[in-house]
């Protein structure tokens, strides 16, 4: 007999005729005689209706009486679901956060996990019961509600797995599983079977969202089996584990991932002495910008080029903060381009592969596609491409490295 958590976000439990239909899903489960700890999200909107009410009352909520009412969402999906449940005579029962004792830090809004209790829901089990409990909440050592942060159940899933030594944590949600690439841009993406944790980590930060990064992060350090299938459609989704599947024929690359509203900044002609990327780069991070792909040219003439992306939200304020620099470092000129993106191919398989670089530029030359920087590391290549070449980029990619679903409907 297993021990499963299941997590079922907010979608999946948005109104009671979900929350019906989730609890027969559950009931089923049950049936095959498998053990079962159930945490939830808060209904759909729930979260934000009660985040809209907070800021009608004052403008900058007191994080802990935040805390105190983000929690009640959380709270309503575990009653109505364990109604459901025992509405079908499947017993059940249901814990806060604060009642399992999931202890955290008292950073409100935004706490970390410290410590989980899992005696009573140990005992709740032996007692045959489904045991179901609140996602995204906790209690500090004082004794106050906190809660884990935006899509934060998907980490307590993770947290409660991994204290109960769980056989699989499930992640329930409106996708299928994780796809090759974003299927609106490819229709022949395919559904991954497996995929490792350093993958879907780069995946998740690279724009494919399907799981809160956090909850990857701890799943992989405690070693969690963590599953992610759809809510509405029978299937086995995706497994992301640590191992590297050892399927000789599994391709490279796992996925292609991508990211919209890039811009690139370009710091021509600074003095090629040491110091120089400091004086650029830091005060742009300073400033609380993120900076991302970081290229420098060899250089010439005692000057070189420095570059490097940013979201393009917060472009103007870089180049604001670069023109004075460029000013002070006596550099040529700064140059603003507020029309790129960026491409990523993703494999553990990259290790093994020679060729994947060669393979991926050739592909993008064949579409004409100019790169504008590159970036490598050990599991992954990114390139920063012109916008308007994105759909184009990703498809030709996705295409020569094979990903595409044979079985694929529309394909
Ligand atoms: N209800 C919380 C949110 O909407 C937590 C979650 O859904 O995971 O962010
Ligand atoms: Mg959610």
């Amino acid at each position: 007999m297993a021990l499963i958590v299941q997590k079922y976000g907010g979608t999946s439990v948005g109104d009671i005729d979900r929350i019906d239909a989730v609890a027969e899903k559950i009931a089923k489960f049950r049936q095959k005689g498998d053990d079962l700890v159930v945490v939830v999200s808060a209904m759909s909107g729930e979260t934000n209706r009660l985040t809209a009410l907070a800021h009608e009352m004052m403008e900058r909520p007191t994080p802990r009486e935040m805390d105190v009412l983000l929690s009640t969402g959380e709270q309503v999906t575990i009653a109505l679901l364990s109604m459901a449940l025992e509405k079908r005579n499947c017993q059940a029962h249901s814990f806060t956060g604060s009642q399992v004792r999931i202890l955290t830090n008292g950073e409100h809004t935004k706490a970390r996990i410290k410590e989980i209790d899992e005696s009573l829901i140990r005992d709740e089990i032996k007692r045959g019961n489904v045991v179901v409990v609140a996602g995204f909440q906790g209690i500090d050592a004082k004794g106050n509600i906190t809660t884990l942060g935006r899509g934060g159940s998907d980490t307590t899933a993770v947290a409660l797995a991994a204290a109960l030594k769980a056989d699989e944590c499930q992640i329930y949600t409106d996708v299928e599983g994780v796809y090759t690439t974003d299927p609106r841009v490819v229709k022949e993406a395919k559904l991954l079977k497996n995929i490792t944790f350093e993958e879907m980590l780069e995946l998740a930060s690279l724009g494919a969202k399907v799981l809160q990064i956090r909850a990857v992060e701890f799943a992989g350090k405690y070693k969690v089996p963590l599953r992610v299938l759809s809510t509405f459609k029978e299937g086995v989704g995706t497994l992301i584990t640590l191992e590297e599947s050892s399927d000789m024929e599994e391709p490279a690359i796992a996925g292609i991932a991508f990211e919209r509203d890039e811009a690139k900044l370009t710091v021509a002609g600074v003095p090629d002495i040491p110091g120089i990327a400091y004086e650029v780069i830091g005060p742009v991070s300073d400033a609380g910008i993120e900076v991302d792909v970081i290229v420098q040219n060899a250089a010439s003439n005692d000057s070189n080029d420095i570059s490097f992306t940013v979201k393009r939200g917060e472009s103007d304020k870089a180049k604001q903060i670069l023109d004075s620099v460029a000013l002070s470092l006596k550099a040529r000129e700064v140059v603003l381009d507020t029309n790129v993106c960026k491409v990523s191919l993703v494999g553990v398989g990259m290790r093994s592969h020679a060729g994947i670089a060669s393979k991926m530029f050739k592909a993008l030359a064949d579409e004409n596609i100019n790169i504008e920087l590159i970036t490598t590391s050990e599991i992954k290549i990114s390139v920063v491409i012109e916008e308007k070449y994105l759909e184009l980029a990703v498809r030709s990619l996705h295409n020569v490295f094979e990903l595409n679903d044979p079985n694929c409907e529309n394909g």
